[in-house]
């Protein structure tokens, strides 16, 4: 059987430690000698974006807005420690955060489910894709300690002079007080990709916030929702899905009673909190999947775990390492299936969906990397360390194909 051939270049970023290992294996035991596989490559890996002062990392995400689909290793996030440890010119900014900026996108997790493992929600039985909201609200809020007796107010100026002035508070002693914003824009670009998100994977979407109490700010966000909403009637209707608002407090209650199956659409600071809520309650960060969706279509894939540096470490020593490629075969997987189904290349999609019975199957057969052991609920379970989980996966996948 003839390789599977590409059309256009899948945009690749590497990336660093554990995870960049893997990257590696993933291609060689699983995509290469299946696919003639055409990637635009750009090293993300740390030393590299030192080297190119992390010119590589914009000139990735310029790419990805050039051909519309990336994948991605994860990467070191440099703090402190890095700067040492890679003895940086600078603490350069978190790759994801520059790649986000540029593409102006919106995160969406998903887990993997394995029948093995079962959700702590019992009733869940469908994965539930969290997109957050990733601009403003207190990620760029402007905070203040109040001393002691003091008058807080609200000031906006306009490009006229106009004056908009409320008292906030008449502090008697000491307090806080903060200042946030988010701009229509970004709000509408967020609902958009959602609504095209959940159209694409043929999902219901819910969103949720808290206009009875913030009845400018929260309500500028569902007046926003609801206006994209009427947009995207015609496709919502044909794709058989529908659209809810509700307030955020009952969003949660009837999230956990749902069986999921839902894009749960959450403001900044709820998608933070909820995001990790959703992946402990799935069983692992390690079965996390992610995806960047910019307004104008463009796709980057990867795992939502970081480097495991840990497991890196004892890699380095000579040690044998287990760790769970799992959410990094999805993004490879995601990728490949989103670019076949733009460039029309029904064998590409259908190898994207075949590694991933493949690699569900696995864990299913009972072979898993050491962290889903105690999650699986099989009574034959056989840990296996990194290499021998590809191998395994290439078994299962050579009899799917
Ligand atoms: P991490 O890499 O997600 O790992 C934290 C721990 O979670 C690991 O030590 C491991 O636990 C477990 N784990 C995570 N992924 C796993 C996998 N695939 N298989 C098995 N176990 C897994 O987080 P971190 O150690 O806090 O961060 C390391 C680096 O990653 C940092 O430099 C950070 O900046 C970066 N990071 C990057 C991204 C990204 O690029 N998207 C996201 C987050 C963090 P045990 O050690 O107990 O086995
Ligand atoms: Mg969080």
């Amino acid at each position: 059987m003839g390789k599977i051939l590409m059309k256009t270049p899948l945009v690749e970023m590497d990336g660093d430690e554990m995870t960049r290992i893997i990257w590696k294996m993933i291609k060689e035991i699983l995509l290469e000698p299946y696919i003639n596989l055409k990637t635009e490559y750009y090293d993300l890996g740390l030393e590299n974006r030192d080297r190119t002062d992390d010119k590589v990392t914009v000139d990735a995400a310029l790419a990805t807005k050039k051909y519309g689909v990336a994948v991605k290793c994860a990467t070191i996030t440099p703090d402190a420690a890095r700067m040492e440890e890679y003895n940086l010119k600078q603490m350069w900014k978190s790759p994801n955060g520059t790649i986000r900026a540029i593409l102006d996108g919106t995160v969406f997790r998903a887990p993997i489910l394995v029948s093995s493992i079962k959700p702590l929600v019992k009733n869940w039985k469908k994965p539930i894709t969290i997109a957050r909201h990733a601009y403003g609200d207190i990620y760029k809020d402007v905070e203040y300690r109040v001393g002691g007796k003091a008058r807080a107010e609200l000031v906006v100026t306009g490009d006229e002079g106009e004056i908009f002035r409320q008292t906030i508070h008449d502090f008697e002693g000491p307090g806080v007080v903060l200042g946030m914003h988010n701009t229509d824009e970004s709000i509408r670009n967020f609902a958009k990709a959602c609504f095209n998100y959940a159209v694409d994977t043929g999902q219901d979407l819910w969103f949720a916030a808290k206009q009875t109490i913030s009845k400018k700010y929260d309500h500028t966000f569902m007046d926003i929702f609801n206006e994209v909403a009427a947009e995207y009637e015609g496709r919502m209707k044909e794709a058989g899905i529908s659209y809810m608002y509700t307030l955020i407090d009952d969003a949660v209650a009837r999230v956990m009673r749902s069986e999921g199956g839902m894009v749960w659409a959450c403001k900044n600071y709820d998608g933070d909190v909820m995001s990790d809520m959703v992946a402990t309650a799935f069983g692992s960060l390690a079965m996390m999947t992610s995806v960047l969706v910019s307004p104008d279509g463009c796709y980057e894939y990867e795992a939502a775990h970081g480097t495991v540096q840990r497991h890196y470490y004892r890699h380095l020593k000579g040690e044998e390492t287990s760790t769970n490629s799992m959410a990094t075969i999805f993004a490879w997987s995601g990728a490949l299936r989103k670019r076949g189904e733009l460039d029309g290349l029904s064998d590409l999609v259908s190898f994207a969906d075949k590694l991933e019975q493949a690699a569900k199957a696995t864990i299913e057969d009972g072979v898993m990397t050491k962290d889903l052991i105690n999650l699986s609920d099989l009574p034959e379970k056989r840990p296996v360390n990194t290499e021998n989980f590809l191998r395994e996966v290439k078994i299962r996948l050579e009899n799917f194909l």
